[in-house]
Formats: C-alpha cells, structure tokens, sequence
C-alpha cells in the first residue's frame, strides 16, 4: 500500500473555521453574512414544528490567497447528511439524460472497455452508473444514505457507506482498481478531503482518473447566485483553487468542463501522477478567472452588495403583490430555496407553499427556519395564483412551460441572477 497520509487542514474540523480549508492560509475575507440558518435538506415534519430548531452561522468567506469561497462555520458532516437526506438524483428527466451524457463522453475520452470499473461517490439512486451500465462498463457505487437501497433495488450495486481510505480498500480487494471514479455535487461538501482524495489514490489504477463535478465560483459570482451559500457547501471551488488543491497531493488536474448544471458548474479531471499533460482548456480557464476578476476582493465586495439589492428588489415586490391582494406562491423547494427565503425572510404569511413534483420525497414536509408547507403540485390547479415564484430559478426555462402546458395561466417570477417578471403569454 501507497503512503496514504495528507495534509492535515484537509480534515477539516467542527465548528467554527479561522484558516482556508484548501490551502491553509490564514486570511480569510468576509464577504456575506446570511445570518444564522437552519440545515437547508433538514425538513421539518408537522410535529418537529412544536419543537425548537437548530441554526448555525452561514457567512460566506473568500481566501485572497487560492480564490476559493467558503464557510467559516462548519457543522458535522453527520448531522447535515442524515439517513433521511430527501435528494434523489433520478428524480428529473434532465438530470439524469445530463448524467447519462457525461458518462458517454467519458467512456470515448479515456477510451474505457468492458473490463474497466466505474465508480461513482455519492452516487445517489445510481443515475449517474446506469449511463455506464447501459454501455457494458461495470460498476459500482459508493451512497451514505438510505437511497443507496433504492439503487440497489434498481439494480444498481451499491455499497452503503461514506467514501475513506478503509471503504477504497475494501472495494479495491472485492472488485479491483478503478480506471474511472466519479463524484457529482459532492466534492464541495466533505469534512474529510485528504482522506477522500487519498481513498481516490488508492483505487485508482495507474492511468486513473477522477472527475468531479460542482457548482463553480465564477457562475456563482457572474450570476449573483448567493442562494448556493449554504451549510452543505463548505467550499465553492474555482478551478485556481482546485489545482492549489491537488497540487498538494500526487495528482495533476489535467482537464476541465463548464456545464450549467446547478446554475452553473465545472467538472475538473484529476490524474493520478504530477507533472501530467494538460489540456489547454485548464490555462485558459485559470487566465479567464484572473479576467474576470475572481483574484480581486472588490469583485466579492460588489458581489455581496447585489445580493443585498436583490433581496430588497424581491421584498419589495411581493409586498407590493400581497398589498394588492393578488396571491403568490412558490415553485420547488431545492436546496437554495431555503438560503433565499431565510435571508430575504419569506414565511407562510408570505408565501403560503412550496409546490413540488408529485413524485418528491418532500411532500408532507416543512422548510426550515420559514416552515412554509412543501405540497403537490396538483394544487395549484386548484388554487390558480396569480403569481409562481421559480425558487429553482436555475431551472426555469424547463419549469415554465411544464406549467404553462399544465393549464396555468400565472405569472412567473423568477427572483434570481435579477428578479425577473415573465407574463403567461411569454412563455
Ligand atoms: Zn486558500
């Protein structure tokens, strides 16, 4: 076995976070403050309303030094992805054709055959695999939580179990190296990176490579995205910040993507080995951050003060809505639903529900902090508002005409990079 020890910052700890979780330096910037804030995938039951409920510091930090965005409180990885953590992947159309494509491209770029072992950590309901599956790859999948059954249940194998260097063994003995690990909307949100990566090392053969996709600091930047600060993103990498990361260990990040999963994301490849070929998509990128500004403290500052403008442009809005006596509710309750709605503060007076899917393992549920009541769909069939609010704002351009196409006639309301009225008939 590989000498598997790592830097010790990259255990990150508990609590409150004075140094950069990626590079270890020491100053960290301030750019936004959204309170206090409950776990945004923590949803309340109707009786854990009768109870009291936790909140934590949610400030969003930058280090001047590598460019990453991060928190500065960090609450247990434990306690943020319980057993009954709701996300399931399968659960959109366009995600899992999204998951299924990035599988394709990955099988012609590395050149993949029936032999090789695709892994995927975090892997959810095993969409992401089944697009690997389908090509004759074999598989495997790395999922905490309960949904781990579900794919099981699929067909998808699946190992219920947090990804370290004791599970890389394991599945290393059981099913041999990996020539492609892959993890999706997971990398920012570990406590334990050195001992992730060094799991990576480890199952990977020679040739190996780790992919990893997450939301993107310059789409979250460019796009006034602040609902994506919340507890379960420790970090919001840009790429700079991702080689400073990997430079650390006996890894090259050899390619990079953007895409425009989650408003906006980068997939990076990480070869095993320093001093790997790069593609020229990496310098190109790295020169467009420093560009665009992601270097300089004044472009968080103007960040911070348009989410501050966006939050007053909104409240205003739907005072001026309630005033008149029209009725508005919310669409979706993702993650960011809860960061908007908690700084903005938005509860049920305001807006008296969150529509989702009829499929979603939300219904029945309550947002925390606000306690506005998720419900299906089908009633706002019923209800008829005048406006919807797309608090998946990132997904409008699909949600609209979903609704349009089921018989609504409301205006749409979409509140973020500005807010952004779109009448019925321009749909
Ligand atoms: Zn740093």
């Amino acid at each position: 076995m590989t000498n598997l020890t790592f830097p010790k910052h990259h255990s990150v700890q508990t609590g409150t976070l004075s140094r950069c979780q990626v590079c270890n330096a020491e100053k960290l910037h301030m750019i936004l403050d959204l309170g206090h804030q409950p776990l945004c995938d923590t949803l309340l039951t109707k009786e854990m309303l009768n109870e009291p409920e936790m909140t934590y510091p949610l400030r969003m930090m930058w280090c001047q030094t590598c460019t990453c965005v991060q928190l500065d409180y960090c609450v247990d990885g434990s306690v943020v992805f319980h057993p009954e953590y709701p996300y399931r992947s399968g659960i959109s159309k366009p995600l899992a054709d999204y998951q299924k494509n990035i599988c394709l491209s990955l099988i012609k770029q590395y050149k993949m055959t029936k032999k090789d072992l695709a892994v995927d950590i975090g892997s959810n309901d095993g969409t992401l695999l089944s697009g690997f599956k389908g090509e004759g790859i074999r598989i495997l999948g790395v999922e905490p939580t309960n949904i781990a059954k579900i794919a099981n249940a699929a067909g998808i194998e699946t190992i219920q179990s947090v990804f370290d260097i004791a599970t890389s063994e394991r599945i290393k003995k059981k099913y041999g190296k990996a020539k492609v690990i892959t993890t999706t909307n997971v990398f920012a949100h570990m406590q334990t990176i050195g001992e992730f990566i060094m799991g990576i090392h480890n199952l990977l053969e020679d040739d190996g490579v780790f992919i990893s996709e997450t939301h993107y600091l310059l789409d979250v930047i460019q796009g006034g995205q602040f609902d994506t600060i919340y507890h379960e993103h420790l970090r919001t990498y840009s790429l700079r910040s991702l080689v400073a990361l990997f430079d650390q260990y006996d890894f090259t990040v050899t390619d990079v993507q953007r895409g425009d999963r989650y408003g906006g994301n980068i997939r990076v490849h990480v070869t095993k080995g320093r001093g790997r070929p790069v593609s020229p998509r990496v310098t190109k990128l790295l020169a467009l951050e420093k560009k665009a500004g992601l270097h300089k403290l004044a472009t968080y500052k103007k960040f911070a003060a348009r989410a501050t403008s966006a939050r007053i442009q909104f409240m205003d809005f739907l005072m001026r809505v309630k005033k008149s006596g029209k009725t508005i509710v919310g669409k979706s309750s993702p993650g960011r639903a809860a960061t908007l709605l908690n700084y903005y503060g938005v509860d049920k007076d305001l807006m008296p529900y969150l529509a989702e899917l009829p499929t979603s393992l939300k219904l029945g549920m309550y947002l925390p902090g606000k306690h506005i009541p998720i419900v299906n769909e089908k009633v706002l069939l019923k209800d008829k508002p005048d406006y919807i609010v797309l608090l998946a704002w990132h997904y409008a351009e699909v949600i609209m005409p979903r609704l349009k196409a089921m018989g609504l006639k409301s205006t749409f309301v979409i509140p973020l990079p500005k807010l952004q009225i779109v009448k019925n008939s321009q749909v």
